[in-house]
């Protein structure tokens, strides 16, 4: 540490809070002193609230006022590395940096003082009665393998009362021990090896290896259809990574439900690593928060968000499934996990890992201008080969309106069952029907608060807003014509599809998989294990079961509706369709039998579909990136959305086209504006949606521009502004 980084007792220094305050606060350094970077306890008028020392004082007040700094927490002090991280991602997202320094300190009790705690574990004896009760909570500590909760954690997450957890100690089953807070966790095995590895993945490996030794920046794309081993390959860049003493990051969607990534990352280094996702404890949160500062966390594996912990040491960063929409944050602070693993990446001289069988436009951009390197596997492991594509015409088959399963898919169906193999039926669409109608007046139920249909959902028995979630049961009568009993779905959710199923084929087991049916991410990931296992003839499933699952007995594909992703006017609807439609086909024939993915559509010639069923990828990304680069977007020009919402249209309004006379700062750099209009769903939870559209070249400065442009508007009480660059989304 620098000397002038180091404010002796009585010094004033400035401190950045996580307050919704557009500067810092001056204190004065307490007694011993207080460096750059410490995490500090401050009082804010009669509170006490989390800051970090940001520099010397800016003063330009009555000093005698200045009050002092009431503590410094016993945490690792950020480091220059970080703040330059969130500097950086405040100016690249245009958002304010209390708003940063709250996503990088999310971890509860931070100002805790450390002390002992009591926390419960799974012991090895037996209770001597299994209640429900108590079968639940040792259920929830077998799934949590060895993590310790508190009393009232583990008493929540079982739904138990404390005394339940109290009777299982005498017995054993659950011991109780007083331990510091916050314990290092178990150091990783990095000489351990790994599986064989083919010659291919071999190579991969030995690249990546390379890479991160090198200890610099550099980004690779792993790219290889499922099955093809990159979880293996990228596990050995996690070996070198160790062996340096560096950390490693892993990124994955839907982290909550990849048990199985868990199990295999045990099996390769010999223990867990840290977790940092919505499904974690928060006394296992702070935990993590720290022991990543301290070094006592080699790696972790995360949601996102986990890209803003306080790494010490940080050497290694995949993103596997790199493509996946998740990792755009849609609300708050909008950022693109990946893209934002690539700026941290390069700012601590570590090596990033994209992995993906069917990565973004943006990353295939990025391989084709050598920014960066490019890595394949060709084929799947061992006997697994990708499936057969066909397209079912369904223009011929002239199905009823009720019914969604052709004659040709429903015997590739039968076919299935007959050898005792398994077939997915996979449908994007949650809920019973997307559209409930009046037969006698054509009106169609809406959302009261949103400019959107309501979703039936029969399982619950009540109609869903997809927007903001309200529900209402499903009346008797019209509510615009008051007749009663003509209201009929129309068009198939899932769980349609599912009745469909049980009536044509009586004799199969069926599962539906979708978000919205499990009450927990338990119950989720024991019925997969359950269909793994081969339990299931038929599964139903939503794009949930296009990520990650391995079901070796699943043979058949069928896609519903193929061409669902492809209405509307998305920018990146045919990549995101083509993605989709490879991942879910890549479910079928994971292991030695041959699958075959069947695609029911209307428009088989369509660009699109073509791709999909000639499997001619490179072809397909050539074609869609030279249509972007003629419209001058994304990844060849540069976008922004605003979002204006508020209660009142009017209001929202006048702001809107106020912004849109004043498009001055935006012309200077040569930007276009599109708008102001209504946003696609133009109301949400009762507020109105107004959006604009900026268009740009590549290099232009756009945030500049973006941030001269919208101060000149004082907002309205009520009304916000949100500003998404690179938008994903276009709700
Ligand atoms: P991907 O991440 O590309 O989908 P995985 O790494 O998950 O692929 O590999 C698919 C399956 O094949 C996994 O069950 C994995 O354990 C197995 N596998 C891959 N490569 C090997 C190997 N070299 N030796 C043994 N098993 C392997
Ligand atoms: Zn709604």
């Amino acid at each position: 540490m620098d000397e002038a980084d180091f404010y002796p007792e009585g010094a004033l220094v400035t401190v950045l809070t996580a307050e919704p305050l557009d500067r810092t606060l001056d204190y004065k350094a307490p007694e011993g002193g207080v460096e750059r970077g410490a995490f500090v306890e401050v009082p804010l008028g009669p509170r006490k609230v989390l800051g970090c020392v940001w520099g010397a004082g800016l003063g330009g007040f009555d000093l005698s006022k200045a009050r002092r700094i009431s503590a410094v927490l016993d945490v690792a002090p950020m480091r220059d590395e970080m703040r330059s991280f969130l500097e950086k991602v405040a100016a690249y997202t245009l958002t304010p940096m209390p708003a940063m320094l709250r996503l990088a300190t999310r971890a509860p009790g931070l100002m805790n003082p450390p002390g002992m705690r009591k926390i419960y574990r799974r012991g090895t004896g037996l209770p001597p009665r299994e209640t429900e009760a108590r079968k639940r909570v040792l259920d929830t500590l077998d799934d949590y393998g060895g993590l310790s909760f508190t009393l009232k954690e583990l008493a929540d997450a079982a739904d138990v009362t404390p005394s339940v957890i109290k009777g299982l100690l005498p017995s054993g089953a659950i011991v109780e021990e007083d331990t510091p807070r916050d314990l290092p966790y178990r150091r990783l095995d990095a000489d351990a090896p790994g599986k064989e590895l083919t010659e291919a993945q071999g190579e991969a490996a030995q690249a990546l290896r390379a890479a991160v030794a090198a200890q610099a920046y550099s980004t690779t794309l792993l790219k290889g259809v499922t099955g093809s081993g990159k979880t293996e390959v990228y596990l050995e860049a996690v070996a070198e990574c160790l062996k340096h003493g560096r950390q490693a990051l892993v990124l994955l969607p839907e982290i909550a439900l990849t048990s199985e990534f868990l199990t295999r990352f045990e099996d390769r280094f010999g223990a867990r690593p840290a977790e940092w996702h919505s499904g974690v404890t928060m006394t296992e949160r702070r935990r993590v928060w720290k022991m990543v500062g301290q070094g006592g966390a080699q790696v972790v594996i995360g949601a996102r968000s986990a890209l803003y912990l306080p790494f010490q040491n940080l050497g290694l960063i995949v993103v596997d499934e790199e493509h996946d929409g998740s990792y755009k944050q849609e609300d708050g602070v909008m950022y693109n996990a990946r893209d934002m693993a690539v700026l941290r990446a390069s700012l601590c001289s570590a090596a990033v890992v994209l992995a993906s069988a069917t990565p973004s436009l943006e990353t295939w951009a990025n391989v084709e201008a050598g920014k960066y390197k490019r890595l394949d596997l060709e084929s799947r492991y061992g006997p697994a080969v990708m499936p057969d594509m066909q397209a079912l015409d369904m223009r011929v088959d002239k199905l009823p309106a009720t019914q969604f399963i052709s004659e040709r898919l429903a015997n590739a169906v039968r076919m299935r069952m007959q050898k005792g193999e398994q077939s997915l039926l996979f449908l994007n669409r949650r809920g019973y029907a997307p559209v409930t109608i009046c037969r006698a007046c054509g009106f169609q139920i809406a959302c009261d608060h949103c400019d959107a249909r309501m979703v039936e959902h029969r399982f619950l028995k009540r109609l869903m807003c997809h927007q903001c979630g309200e529900t209402k049961p499903m009346p008797e009568a019209c509510p615009s014509c008051g007749v009663e009993g003509r209201l009929a779905p129309v068009g198939p959710g899932v769980e349609r599809l599912a009745e469909e199923v049980a009536e044509r084929f009586p004799e199969a087991k069926c599962a539906v998989l979708s978000s919205d049916l499990f009450a927990s991410a338990r119950a989720l990931k024991e019925q997969i294990r359950l269909i793994a296992e081969g339990d299931t003839d038929i599964i139903i499933g939503t794009q949930l079961v296009a990520k990650g699952h391995n079901f070796p007995n699943l043979t058949l594909v069928g896609v519903i509706d193929a061409d669902l992703g492809l209405q509307g006017s998305d920018l990146r609807a045919a990549e995101r369709t083509f993605q989709l439609m490879r991942q879910v086909a890549g479910r079928a024939g994971r292991s030695e039998k041959k699958g075959i993915a069947l695609l029911q559509t209307y428009q088989p010639e369509h660009p699109v579909i073509r791709a999909i069923l000639a499997g001619d990828e490179e072809g397909f990304w050539r074609a869609e990136a030279a249509e972007r680069k003629m419209a001058g977007v994304p990844p060849y020009g540069r976008m922004a959305g605003i979002i204006l919402s508020g209660p009142d249209l009017a209001v929202v309004s006048d702001v809107a086209n106020h912004l849109a006379r004043s498009a001055m700062p935006l012309q200077r750099v040569g930007a276009q504006l599109f708008g102001p209009a209504p946003a696609p769903i133009a109301r949400v939870r009762g507020r109105h949606r107004i959006r604009l559209l900026v268009k740009a070249e590549k290099g232009a400065p756009l945030q500049v521009a973006l941030s001269d442009w919208v101060r000149q508007v004082k907002l309205p009480n009520n009304v916000r502004l949100q500003i998404d660059i690179d938008p994903q989304s276009f709700w």
